[in-house]
């Protein structure tokens, strides 16, 4: 369990350190204007609805992506 958490870990830093993720998320923060898709909000995280793990191919597409603050993305993930 550990060691796959320290996989998902590895490759998810990986994404959110390159380049094109730091400028497609700039982009998606901009279109959403820096709010919350779900409670307004404003942050600057932006969430993935399919998981960037299980679908890499998906990971810098702007339909995957939305601007979602902690709280609202930490409620979805402990919903699942
Ligand atoms: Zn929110």
């Amino acid at each position: 369990m550990l060691r796959k958490l320290e996989k998902e870990k590895k490759i998810t830093n990986m994404l959110y350190d390159s380049k094109p993720w730091l400028i497609r998320s700039g982009e998606v923060l901009k279109r959403d204007k820096h709010k919350c898709k779900s409670c307004g909000r404003k942050t600057n995280r932006v969430h993935h609805r399919r998981s960037a793990l299980y679908h890499p191919e998906m990971s810098l597409y702007p339909g995957n992506l939305v601007t979602m603050c902690d709280k609202c993305e930490g409620e979805i993930h402990n919903r699942n």
